[in-house]
């Protein structure tokens, strides 16, 4: 029986991607994702079956998936980074009946960026998107409120499109109720891909125009700090190695 896999790609680069992402890719007859997207595979699908569609077309593709995977053909819906944060793989399991699904895990953007900041997760954290497409924008201010409460680090995806530039500022007020104005704050753009960019601000400093929806933040806790250009957010070692 053919199966769907529901593959997480990383955030672009191949060589950041998973070997089980690449072999799952390779074995599948089709393939279906954002068009953008499957460019960064582009190496590995040379003539597959492809399914493309645009930006909002994730319903069209996860119905069209289910439907190819019925058909009987092994196939591939993929999504950067890990499917199963803001990505296909929840809108695939509600939807499917009747046919076999595997998720294929991958490197989410905030873990890529965090790697290239440094080590500012480290410790308890809590992921907020932005996008209030699916979600109420009071839902995303109350949980974003209620992290900065619990001194979490918090990672920021979607956080700035055209349509709602306004909406990290306001975020940013919430969490800055909470948070020191010097808490470190990293931002990458394009993560884990081509032409990186990483910036290293604190609360009160951000640059709201450097930030677009090809950049995840990082908010550092009240430990968090910057050492040689890199953020730090202890784990509680300094108490055991003194
Ligand atoms: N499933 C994806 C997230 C999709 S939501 C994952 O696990 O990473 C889309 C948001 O993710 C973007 O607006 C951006 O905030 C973030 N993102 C995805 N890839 C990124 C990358 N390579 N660099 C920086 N941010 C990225």
């Amino acid at each position: 029986m053919a199966k769907l896999y529901v593959v997480g790609i990383g955030p672009g680069a191949v060589e950041n991607m998973t070997l089980r992402a690449v072999e799952t890719i390779k074995k599948c007859d089709v393939i279906v994702g954002y068009t953008p997207y499957l460019e960064y595979i582009s190496e590995f699908i040379e003539g597959k079956e492809l399914f493309k569609t645009g930006m909002r077309g994730e319903i069209e593709r996860c119905k069209k998936a289910i439907e190819y995977t019925r058909n009987g053909k092994d196939t591939a819906i993929i999504s950067t980074g890990d499917a199963g944060l803001y990505g296909m793989a929840g809108p695939i399991l509600e939807l499917a009946e009747d046919i076999d699904v595997e998720v294929i895990p991958g490197v989410t953007a905030a873990f890529s960026a965090a790697s290239e900041l440094g080590s500012p997760i480290m410790h308890d954290y809590s992921s907020i998107s932005l996008s209030d497409l699916l979600t109420p924008w009071d839902v995303i201010t109350k949980r974003a409120e209620n992290a900065a409460k619990a001194d979490m680090v918090i990672t920021l995806y979607n956080p700035r499109s055209k349509g709602r530039p306004e909406h990290l500022n306001t975020i940013i007020e919430i969490i800055s109720k909470y948070a020191d104005g010097s808490t470190p704050v990293g931002a990458v753009k394009n993560s884990g891909r081509a032409n990186t960019e990483i910036k290293l601000m604190t609360l009160d400093s951000i640059e709201y125009e450097f930030v677009d929806m090809l950049t995840v933040l990082i908010i550092g806790n009240s430990k968090t700090y910057i050492k040689d250009g890199k953020m730090i957010t202890p784990r509680g070692y300094e108490n055991k190695w003194i």
